[in-house]
């Protein structure tokens, strides 16, 4: 069986769900073919998807991928990884963002910038070069009022002042939430958004967990962050869109609700914050 027909065989949707956020084009990097598997998604019940930008060089291709299902959305950002720091390529980078956003703001798929945020885990650029970086893109999503989608790893306590002081319009998701309560509130009070990913699955995630059961019901969100980050029941496969229900599954059984439930609300959630017709 090739690896598209083992994941398939395990996909786990409920009517209405929605994947905050995904990397097609990474999919393909496990030897997952995206369009085959996201057919399956949407005959398995899938609303939405996010298509979440690391890199401007992928954009046009993505967007290609995204404009073949009208349940894709997509996004536009340089992530803080290696290759989007290199300084002398920074400012073409970021004039190629702010291209793309305005030749797409209108278009109806492109809703948000990101992902952007801070890394002290890898650390990538050192910490000033990812501020400068972070800042840029807080500027150009405040410029075309569009929210963002934030990435931040071990560095709460900068993203969260870099966050207040935007001051933005629109606010955000914070994706893949990894911390305690106490930041999660922190994050809620300035207007944002709070999407769990898979690690909300597994066993030593208590502090993601307690998170998750408290999250107002109004401003929680679910992911995959596919290829990564794949729920502990089938944990042995790489991550994709059909695999977001034992996501559902977790943080219902943590907020004593059903995932039927969960679903509709994230997807009324996600529709209200990126101004899609509900
Ligand atoms: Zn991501």
């Amino acid at each position: 069986m090739s690896m598209t027909e083992e994941v398939a065989a395990q996909v786990h949707l409920y009517p209405g769900i929605a994947d905050t956020h995904t990397h097609l084009i990474l999919w393909q990097t496990k030897e997952m073919d995206w369009k085959t598997l996201f057919q399956t998604c949407v005959e398995g019940g899938l609303e939405l998807a996010l298509d979440v930008g690391t890199n401007t060089d992928t954009f046009e291709e993505r967007l290609g991928m995204v404009n073949q299902f009208k349940e894709l959305y997509i996004t536009d950002g340089l992530s803080v990884s290696k290759s989007e720091l290199e300084p002398a390529d920074l400012k073409r980078r970021l004039d190629e963002l702010e291209k793309q956003v305005a030749a797409n703001r209108n278009g109806g798929k492109l809703v948000a910038v990101g992902e952007i945020g801070l890394d002290n885990h890898f650390g990538y650029g050192g910490v000033q070069a990812q501020k400068e970086l972070f800042a840029a893109q807080l500027d150009i999503a405040k410029q075309f009022d569009l929210p963002v989608i934030i990435h931040t790893r071990e560095a709460d306590p900068d993203t969260y002042s870099m966050l207040a002081g935007a001051k933005l319009g629109k606010g955000g998701i914070i994706h893949c939430f990894s911390s305690d309560w106490e930041w999660a509130r922190k994050y809620l009070d300035l207007g944002f958004y709070i999407s769990f990913s898979g690690n909300v699955t597994y066993k030593k995630s208590e502090c993601i967990q307690k998170a998750a059961a408290k999250v107002p019901a109004g401003r929680i969100l679910a992911e995959t962050d596919a290829p990564f980050l794949t729920p502990q029941k089938v944990r042995k496969y790489p991550n994709w869109s059909g695999f977001v229900g034992y996501t559902y599954d977790c943080i219902a059984a943590l907020r004593g609700t059903l995932p039927e439930e969960l679903a509709v609300q994230v997807c009324r959630n996600f529709k209200t914050l990126m101004g899609l017709p509900l």
